[in-house]
């Protein structure tokens, strides 16, 4: 009988001695959080929201603030709970096979479903902490939501008076350099780069794939929809990644010596 797709990745994952996993919004979909683009994402349901994302947007008008703030308020992360999908990244840590996950994510769901903070590359930042774009300033997202409830729209710097921002990469802004280097670094040492619940859209994250199949890596995409990078790929998945990422790993979580 013929090796199905699932069996044949669980195999290099299983073969592999380095595992980097490529994670994006769609890993987070199961945990209640919509993605962007996805048939439910906030993108494709209200093209006009990608506006909120943009930092020249940001900083220009206070109106895009009060928004964003208010959408922060509401943010689905807050209760959102990690799902199988992020377990299973800490099974194959466990496991001793991946070398780190590089997300888009800015939720914090992998921290907390259990995988090592250190070896979560937030390339897109964290939606957990503030920053403030005069003086540099970080503060917890925690503190900001209470001054929001107590009915600020666009609170400022209690330091400087300067605008605040979430600690997260919007359009036009750069991506931390440190955070950046380690991701290539990451894509550049792995056997398998596996890639999850992304649309691939985004660069220069996407760029990661290039990066792993010029350094010889197999490359792995588990997401509903296709790619841009699914021609490259050695094998694409449609998920759904709860009950597919489990498949994957699992086998290679229990079969190591
Ligand atoms: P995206 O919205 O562009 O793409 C997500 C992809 O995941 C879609 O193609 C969708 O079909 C697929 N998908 C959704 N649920 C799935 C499932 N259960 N099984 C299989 N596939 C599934 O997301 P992106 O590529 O990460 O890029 C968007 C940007 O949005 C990122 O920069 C990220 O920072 C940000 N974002 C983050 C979150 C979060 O932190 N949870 C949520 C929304 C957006």
């Amino acid at each position: 009988m013929a090796e199905s797709d699932v069996a044949r990745v669980a195999r290099w994952v299983r073969e592999a001695d380095v595992v980097t996993a490529l994670t994006g919004a769609g890993i987070s979909t199961e945990s209640g959080i919509p993605d962007f683009r996805g048939p439910a994402g906030v993108w494709t349901k209200d093209p006009a929201a990608a506006r909120l994302f943009d930092f020249d947007a940001y900083v220009a008008d206070p109106q895009v603030r009060v928004a964003v703030w208010q959408r922060r308020l509401e943010h689905a992360a807050w209760t959102a709970r990690p799902n199988a999908g992020h377990r299973a990244l800490v099974d194959l840590e466990r496991s001793g096979r991946l070398l780190d996950i590089v997300t888009q994510n800015i939720d914090g769901l992998h921290q907390a479903a259990g995988s090592d903070p250190d070896r979560v590359l937030e390339v897109h930042g964290s939606l957990h902490t503030v920053v403030c774009l005069s003086c540099g300033r970080r503060t917890p997202m925690a503190d900001t939501l209470a001054r929001l409830e107590a009915g600020e729209e666009d609170p400022t710097c209690l330091t400087c008076g300067g605008i605040l921002k979430s600690g997260t990469i919007s359009f036009g802004q750069p991506l931390d350099p440190a955070v950046w280097r380690a991701s290539v670094r990451a894509a550049a040492a792995c056997d398998v780069l596996l890639v999850v619940g992304s649309s691939l859209q985004v660069h220069p994250v996407a760029s990661l794939c290039e990066v792993a199949k010029d350094a010889g890596a197999r490359l792995v995409i588990l997401n509903a929809e296709s790619t841009p990078y699914d021609r490259l790929a050695d094998a694409v998945l449609a998920g759904p990644i709860g009950q597919v990422l489990p498949a994957l790993v699992g086998s290679a979580a229990t079969t190591r010596s």
